[in-house]
């Protein structure tokens, strides 16, 4: 009998320990299931759908070429997996074990109403190198501090990855969805078109990506990685995300650099430690697990939000971080730092306003890292940046784009100033007269941050 593959956050065919184990067992039916209606409030934005329907696009193409078919169905997976195992008189269904907490509920549903068709899920790890479950403290508890947990992680055995190559897909007939009616694309621009390095959804584009960063990049992260015009980092956030490529394989990869790929090993290993934390706090996403800033006095100002979400704040490095938002779906990660701290700190807005709205734009949007990346700067997560260190976003400009170049690039407004000024454009107005006067006084909001701060700090 043939088992069923259930694909979701695991757009790829190497290393995928799922697959290698239903493959064990017969031949697969690769399938993915669009659902209209998900009892998740954090369904794919918009700039994630697009991302999506072209990894889909590519997983189909590869399935193709090792003879199989990924059979794309819309609905909801707690039904449709039990009349696809009757169909087809599948003996089980096979996936990777997901960590958010609606795809962990979900799992449960699925699993429930297999049993009642006398049939199992089989839910493999891998989303993380390591199963939370096996990264606890000695007491039992979760790691809370990033350092300890990063030490513990680098010393440990991470499982090399694996090959699929014998796995031999089903060749039933099967009638999937056409690309044309997974409505992904509503609504989106093409991301792909506005960017000097277009991205490649996929497992091949991830590979690339990989092969390419190991091949040019890895070996200057640690000098460059913080400068948003000199492309030191890998952009494999994505498809990450997405599972196009394996933590494992980018972790091995970059393992095999030697001592100087440890930079760029210790940033996975914050995907990771994010991950963690959602999966031991599954309100992350909404809720500041410091207690004391659930009563922070937050400024909800929908016009200051507008300025912020249309790159238009009068702060050079703000403003260009979220023009290039806008544009390819991806930020830079000082940038997002920037960019994040000016939003809960100088306007003063809830850290969920933003993150809800990075959700909706980022191509790489994923769960843990957002909320992780967005707690961390508004001070409220586990391990994160104390509040009273307030981002200067001039100074931030200045040391890691000191030419302006990141800044012209998404600022076109600018392009007239010469030297430091474009660093600090409200000085020379004329050059600059379509850009924007700052929004607000840096020194003024730096106050105000704090002495909002001050009403919580006594409990923080
Ligand atoms: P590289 O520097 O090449 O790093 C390699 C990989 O390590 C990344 O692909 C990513 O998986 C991981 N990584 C790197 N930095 C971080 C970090 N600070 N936190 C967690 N993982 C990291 N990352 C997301 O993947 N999705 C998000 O939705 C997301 N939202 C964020 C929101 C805010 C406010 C902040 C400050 C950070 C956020 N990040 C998020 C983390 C980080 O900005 C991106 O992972 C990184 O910029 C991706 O670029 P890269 O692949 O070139 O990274």
């Amino acid at each position: 009998a043939p088992v069923i593959y259930w694909h979701r956050q695991d757009l790829r065919l190497d290393d995928l320990p799922g697959l290698s184990a239903a493959s064990a067992e017969g031949e697969v039916i690769p399938c993915y299931i669009l659902d209209d209606t998900p009892s998740d409030p954090w369904g794919p934005g918009t700039a994630s759908r697009w991302w999506l329907h072209h990894s889909l696009v590519a997983l189909s193409e590869q399935l193709k070429e090792r003879g199989g078919k990924l059979l794309v169905l819309r609905g909801k997976p707690e039904k449709l997996l039990p009349k696809l195992a009757a169909e087809t008189g599948a003996s089980a269904v096979y996936c990777s074990e997901l960590l958010e907490p609606a795809a962990r509920q979900l799992q449960q549903h699925v699993a429930r109403s297999l049993e009642q068709a006398a049939l199992v899920l089989r839910a493999s790890p891998g989303t993380t190198l390591v199963h939370p479950e096996y990264m606890r403290r000695p007491d039992g508890s979760f790691y809370k501090v990033f350092t300890p947990f990063w030490r513990k992680l680098r010393q440990g055995d991470i499982a090399a990855p694996t090959s699929t190559a014998s796995t031999r897909f089903w060749r039933g007939p099967l009638t999937s969805l056409p690309a044309s009616e997974w409505g992904l694309l509503e609504g989106s621009r093409d991301y792909s078109a506005a960017l000097a390095h277009p991205w490649q959804p996929g497992q091949h584009g991830a590979q690339q990506r990989m092969e390419s960063f190991v091949a040019s990049q890895i070996h200057h992260y640690d000098a460059h990685r913080n400068a948003p015009a000199k492309n030191a980092c890998s952009r494999l956030s994505p498809h990450l995300h997405y599972g196009e490529i394996s933590p494992h394989r980018v972790w091995h990869t970059a393992i095999a650099q030697g001592p100087e790929a440890d930079g760029f090993l210790s940033e996975v290993a914050w995907r990771e430690f994010n991950y963690h934390q959602l999966y031991a706090n599954p309100d992350m996403p909404e809720v500041a697990l410091r207690a004391p800033f659930r009563d922070f006095p937050w400024l909800p100002r929908e016009d200051l939000f507008e300025a912020w979400k249309a790159g238009m704040t009068g702060y050079p490095l703000v403003d260009a971080g979220m023009r290039e938002l806008a544009q390819t779906g991806f930020m830079h990660n000082r940038v997002r730092m920037v960019a994040a701290s000016f939003l809960c700190k100088h306007l003063l807005i809830p850290w969920q306003w933003g993150a809800r709205w990075f959700w909706d734009q980022l191509v790489d949007a994923d769960l843990a890292s957002n909320s992780g990346g967005w707690q961390w700067v508004a001070g409220c997560g586990l391990d994160a940046a104390p509040y009273f260190r307030v981002f200067n976003p001039i100074i931030q400009s200045e040391k890691f784009d000191p030419q302006g170049d990141y800044l012209k690039q998404w600022l076109p407004e600018l392009s007239a100033l010469q030297g430091k000024s474009v660093h600090k454009p409200w000085l020379t107005p004329l050059l600059a007269p379509d850009y924007p006067a700052p929004v607000v006084d840096h020194a003024e909001a730096r106050q105000a941050a704090l002495a909002a701060w001050d009403t919580i700090r006594t409990q923080s």
